[in-house]
């Protein structure tokens, strides 16, 4: 696989940064709200989970209290290869790159395949069907560039005090966020999941 910035040389200069832009915000975006709840002064903590530890268990996806679990996929765009075979969206050795439901890895077809240009596609999930399974973080993780990863999602999570899902991690993957800055982005490396450290996972 191929790092961003080789591809790069391939995209116009504004493709490029739109898309820095969007991936740096895509796991940030709930940022927002938390920033503007300390202004508020309700300064709390929230779940999330540390990318660089979790194994991809299952137990997000059957864990969590809620019948749809809090955990979802999310795309670090910035650090995806926009692989035309991408092992988080394909079996290993499909049929054909295409989007034929034989092909894809996902068991509820909640990735979106979109062509960009030559040989270039973009990955979308779609929240509304993603269960939090991990299957695609796990073929992102073992063979691609790790862009694709779990996330308690701020907006359905109910912070339990005990969240179950934590209760039953098997690689302590379960980490405790201030509200602020309630996700991980994971192209800023593991100092992202610091609370302390300077910009706290905020892009
Ligand atoms: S329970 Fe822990 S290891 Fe398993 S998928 Fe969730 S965060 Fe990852
Ligand atoms: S494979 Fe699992 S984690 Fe990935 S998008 Fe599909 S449902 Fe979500
Ligand atoms: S805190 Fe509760 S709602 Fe949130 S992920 Fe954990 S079990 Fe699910």
């Amino acid at each position: 696989m191929s790092e961003p910035g080789s591809n790069d040389a391939h995209l116009t200069r504004r493709r490029f940064f739109s898309r820095v832009a969007r991936g740096a915000l895509g796991v940030a975006a709930a940022g927002v709200a938390g920033a503007a709840l300390v202004k508020a002064g309700a300064r709390r903590q929230v779940w999330q989970i540390d990318p660089f530890k979790c194994v991809q268990c299952g137990q997000c996806r059957t864990h969590c209290v809620l019948e749809n679990s809090a955990v979802k996929c999310v795309h670090d765009f910035v650090m995806c290869g926009y692989c035309e075979l991408c092992t988080g969206f394909f079996y290993p050795d499909p049929n054909a790159l295409n989007e034929g439901a034989e092909n894809q890895l996902c068991p509820v077809g909640a990735i979106r395949r979109v062509f960009v240009e030559e040989p270039y596609f973009e990955y979308h999930i779609d929240e509304r069907l993603c269960t939090g399974c991990g299957e695609c973080v796990k073929g992102c993780s073992d063979f691609g560039n790790g862009s694709l990863y779990l996330q308690v999602r701020q907006d359905r999570c109910l912070n339990c005090n005990e969240c179950a899902i934590a209760a039953a991690c098997p690689a302590d993957a379960f980490i405790r966020l201030p509200a602020d800055r309630p996700y991980v982005v994971k192209h800023l490396g593991k100092d992202a999941v610091n609370p302390e450290s300077a910009n706290g996972g905020n892009a």
